[in-house]
């Protein structure tokens, strides 16, 4: 039985570059990266509920879809 070699090092990212928070620009968290802190993700998450998330719910169905209706009354 051959030890496990440890081929694989394990990547640890150098301390101090981490990207800035997008939105208050403190050091980003690892656990909310890339944001310092959940309120900051919150935050983010909020205005993509309010703003541009909201624009690609603006398609509507093709009416057309609707006449299907009909059908149910043939069952
Ligand atoms: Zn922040």
């Amino acid at each position: 039985m051959s030890k496990p070699q440890d081929g694989q090092a394990k990547v640890v990212p150098p301390a101090g570059k981490k990207k800035p928070c997008p939105l208050c620009g403190k050091p980003g968290d690892d656990v909310c990266r890339p944001f310092c802190s959940k309120r900051c993700a919150d935050l983010d998450l909020g205005r993509w509920f309010k703003g541009d998330y909201r624009v690609a719910t603006e398609e509507r169905p093709s009416e057309g879809d609707f006449e299907d209706d009909d059908d149910l009354d043939n069952i």
